[in-house]
């Protein structure tokens, strides 16, 4: 049997080698949970309800040891792994709350003796291939609301996040959900592409634009319901009578946090010339207050890089940058020592002919261009192949919402950045992927409504 070695990515160190599938196991167990889903989805709803309640108090319950897991093989600074079970906790709750609502039979029309409705079925089995940025969350938005609309699932966790993957399985499996109807599979691109071959009848991947698109290419004649979660390089635009210290300390925190390891991290800073140099100044001085280090240390800000190879694009998009005349004002270099580390890195005078304000960077990384006007701004923003999440600060509600409405993006903020939120869509637009998680939207993505028209003798 063939092994995934799991290493911690702040230090090389190895964690451990799990067994892994290969695509005799996938089609096993795809087998499996194909058999088992039927009686799943014949489970009353608040029996399936109940299991996931009691999943969410076991996370509860063993928080901080998961965090503890999802930081040793990530790299995760142990804070942002307790904030993100804490928000994920949020999340159930809300899929907990509307699944009923979104489920219920609905009369739309009756008359004459003649009645039409819409019933809500599951899709069926579901596959899950993740990502390791926020294994909880980008997982949950998947399973939570599949399993509790009556989907078994194929769950694929990111090979750099495998046993954050099977502490969920073991927690789903102990809160109730049968071993057949949630099936965690370890492994890399190859298990991924197994699952690609099975009898499913949904495919929901959170990943790269590279991945999502060879997924895409594979999965076009099988005509499965295909949901593609991918990358952006999120816009923000600083206003002229924005506050420039406010504007700063959130737009750092977006670029920075995770060590910009985020979908929605801020990857592109638009400022204001009026403003542009107390901008840069408070960005700087925000910067400089985070700690990069130890990740598992409770005053971290700064982690490690999760994936090696990320290190390659972030030192090609600095040589990109300075060799077509932007200026480094900080970092711009891996850290030395053993594991993945990268300086936080913030450029000024910087183009559209850069990497660096074109491809997503997904590291401690930014790029601050001045602007001379809204227009030019908006211009900007929108050119981008992307279009997950951009954002406007200004005091100017009306300014920003008329800026907000001519972009491209599933997400906008006004005044914030880097967020989700469980009861908002979360989609991208163009390279960022189709079809959507969370909301009530993104219950109904579990679902196939089946028309019936009744007419009574
Ligand atoms: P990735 O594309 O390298 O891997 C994602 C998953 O795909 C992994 O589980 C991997 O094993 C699997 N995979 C790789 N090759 C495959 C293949 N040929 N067939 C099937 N599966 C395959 O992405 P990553 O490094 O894990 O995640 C980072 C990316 O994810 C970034 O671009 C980030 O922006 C994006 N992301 C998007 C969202 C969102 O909600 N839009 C959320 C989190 C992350």
């Amino acid at each position: 049997m063939s092994t995934l070695a799991i290493h911690n990515p702040a230090t090389g160190a190895l964690i451990t080698q799990l067994p892994a599938d290969n695509a005799n196991s996938v089609a096993a167990k795809a087998a499996q949970a194909r058999a088992a889903q039927p009686l799943w989805q014949a489970v009353p709803l608040p029996q399936r309800k109940a299991c996931i309640e009691r999943f969410a108090k076991a996370v509860a319950a063993e928080l901080d040891e998961l965090a503890a897991i999802m930081t040793q093989e990530t790299g995760k600074p142990i804070k942002m792994s307790r904030n993100e079970l804490n928000g994920l906790l949020g999340r159930i709750d809300f899929f907990l709350q509307e699944v009923e609502a979104q489920l219920a039979t609905e009369t739309v029309f009756s008359e004459g003796g003649m009645t039409e409705q819409i019933e809500h079925l599951p899709l069926g089995l579901v596959a899950n291939i993740s990502a390791w940025n926020y294994p909880w969350f980008v997982g949950a938005n998947v399973f939570v609301p599949a399993l509790l609309t009556g989907n078994a699932v194929l769950y694929k966790p990111s090979e750099y996040a495998s046993l954050t993957g099977l502490a969920i399985a073991r927690l789903l499996h102990a809160a109730g959900i049968p071993q057949d109807v949630f099936i965690a599979l370890v492994g890399g691109g190859e298990v991924g592409a197994a699952l690609q071959a099975q009898n499913i009848d949904g495919l929901f991947f959170t990943g790269s634009y590279a991945t999502g698109a060879r997924i895409a290419q594979a999965m076009g004649p099988r005509l499965v319901k295909l949901q593609l979660e991918l990358g952006g390089k999120d816009p923000t635009y600083v206003c002229d009578d924005a506050d420039p210290q406010l504007a700063a300390e959130s737009l750092a925190d977006g670029a920075m946090y995770n060590s910009g390891q985020s979908c929605c991290s801020v990857e592109r800073i638009y400022v204001h010339e009026k403003i542009h140099d107390a901008f840069v100044a408070a960005f700087m001085a925000t910067v400089a207050g985070f700690k990069v280090g130890d990740p598992a240390a409770q005053d971290t800000y700064i982690g490690a890089i999760t994936r090696a190879p990320q290190l390659d694009v972030l030192d090609a998009q600095v040589l990109d940058a300075k060799a077509k005349g932007a200026t480094l004002l900080t970092g711009g270099q891996r850290l030395s020592g053993p594991g993945n580390w990268y300086a936080p890195t913030v450029f000024v005078n910087v183009n559209h002919s850069m990497a660096l304000m074109r491809e997503e960077s997904f590291g401690p990384i930014i790029g601050i261009q001045k602007v001379a006007s809204d227009e030019e701004a908006l211009r900007l923003m929108n050119d981008t192949r992307y279009g997950l999440t951009a954002g406007v600060f200004t005091p100017d509600e009306a300014r920003a919402k008329g800026l907000l409405a001519q972009l491209k993006a599933g997400s906008v903020y006004w005044n914030c950045c880097d967020r989700v939120s469980p009861r908002l869509p979360w989609s991208g637009h163009g390279d960022s992927g189709v079809g959507l998680t969370l909301s009530t939207y993104g219950i109904q993505a579990f679902t196939r409504p089946k028309a019936w028209h009744l007419r009574q003798p």
